[in-house]
């Protein structure tokens, strides 16, 4: 990041890479393709020369985005994709192969844990471990482990692995260290300050934050040495091996599986990632007066928020965060003696909707639909239990959120 602060870094980000006629936004590029007037400059961006070919691979517009979300993680590149889903794809297929053994935490968000059975069934082995506790993710380590994934806050339940452990651990290993940023986003924590080798975020949620365009994007922050990664296939072996992983990650990425984000959604997430920490600091507020209001409340079981004392790595989320915010999501449990979806329906202003980082306040009792499909056994050891709302705080007002769960709580 320059030396200005987040806010004004991505503010000024279009304008100081220079914009045509004096814009202050990178405009929408709907070309699909890109012509070249002299034939050995064709050729040359086709071998690695900067520059724009066939959209699949990236347009003007989708690397302004790329450059803003570079800056807010301090890395050294990024490549944007479709969804946060085709990100994390991209990042597990394009880097590891039959064969190869991954680390996850087995807290992760539903359609990650899907992915990772998808990557199982492909002949790459993975361990899911509580990352929690550095000391099961040691225990996992085999000869042939590559990586290891964590979320830096996990949804639905906001468990903290020990993400500077990790990184620390992983640097001794010479292991790819991904982090999916989605839930803190790097206005919270930056990966390049726990050590992760990549970054994922969904731009969808937060960074987006309108509930109007989707998008991922992968970010390396430098960190890791490619030139000790036995998958880096031949082409992309050249110049600067800080850069080997994430362009193997683009190129292959993009063209193997095409899930390429288009300017228009770029151009929306880009104008969204404007006020980015205006909103974080309005919804993680949001957060902490929700979770102290129902933590207390006789009709709920129990309230996992990193902002609460009573969380379990709260002392760690104060360390990572810097103790002031924790972030938008919340997992509240309520009690027996409530219906789940009869509460539901009594409530106003939240939105039942499945989505979470938009502006507006979402519910969701996330065992009968995001982690419908897996099962009651797997639903357990990822501590989802039947009662169990996912709450994606946004920025309405503060009273308004409280006193709807007043009066869905109080019921009738
Ligand atoms: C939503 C989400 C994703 C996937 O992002 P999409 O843009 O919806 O594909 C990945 N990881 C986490 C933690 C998420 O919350």
């Amino acid at each position: 990041m320059s030396s200005n602060g987040f806010t004004t870094t991505i503010l000024h980000s279009d304008r100081r890479g220079g914009v045509e006629h004096g814009g202050v936004h990178k405009p929408l590029h709907p070309s699909s393709e890109y012509a070249y007037a002299d034939s050995r400059e064709l050729a040359a961006v086709f071998q690695g020369k900067p520059g724009f070919t066939y959209a699949r691979q990236g347009t003007p517009t989708t690397a302004a985005l790329e450059s803003k979300v570079t800056q807010m993680e301090g890395g050294v590149n990024s490549v944007s994709f479709a969804t946060g889903m085709a990100a994390l794809a991209a990042t597990f297929f394009t880097l590891l192969k039959q064969g190869d053994h991954l680390i996850s935490s087995q807290y992760i968000f539903g359609n990650t844990n899907s992915l990772l059975g998808t990557l199982s069934d492909l002949g790459v082995a993975v361990t899911l471990v509580d990352a929690t506790d550095i000391e099961q993710v040691k225990a996992a380590r085999r000869p042939e482990t590559r990586m290891v994934f964590t979320e830096s806050i996990a949804n639905p339940g906001t468990q903290i692995a020990d993400l500077k452990g990790i990184g620390q651990w992983c640097r001794e290993q010479g292991l790819v260290y991904v982090l999916d940023s989605t839930l803190s986003t790097p206005w919270l924590c930056r990966g390049i300050d726990v050590g992760a080798s990549l970054v994922v975020n969904s731009l969808s949620k937060y960074t987006g934050g309108h509930g109007n365009a989707l998008g991922g994007a992968v970010t390396d922050t430098g960190l890791y040495d490619w030139s000790a990664y036995p998958n880096i296939a031949e082409p992309y072996r050249k110049g600067n091996p800080t850069s080997w992983g994430l362009t193997q990650i683009k190129k292959k990425g993009l063209r193997d599986m095409g899930a390429t984000l288009s300017s228009d959604a770029a151009h929306r997430i880009a104008v969204g990632a404007e006020t980015l920490a205006l909103r974080m600091e309005k919804a993680s507020a949001n957060a902490m007066a929700l979770a102290s209001y129902l933590e207390g409340h006789a009709l709920v079981n129990r309230v996992q928020y990193p902002g609460l004392a009573s969380h379990a790595q709260h002392n760690r989320a104060a360390d990572l965060f810097g103790g002031k915010h924790f972030g938008a999501l919340l997992a509240v449990e309520l009690s027996d003696d409530l219906d789940v979806f009869e509460f539901l329906n009594r409530l106003r202003v939240l939105v039942l909707a499945t989505h979470l980082g938009d502006t507006r306040t979402l519910v969701l009792p996330v065992a009968h639909t995001i982690y419908y499909e897996m099962g009651p056994e797997r639903r357990a050891l990822m501590g989802i239990a039947d009662n169990l709302l996912r709450i994606s705080v946004g920025i309405e007002d503060t009273a308004d959120l409280i006193q709807d769960f007043e009066q869905a709580l109080a019921g009738k």
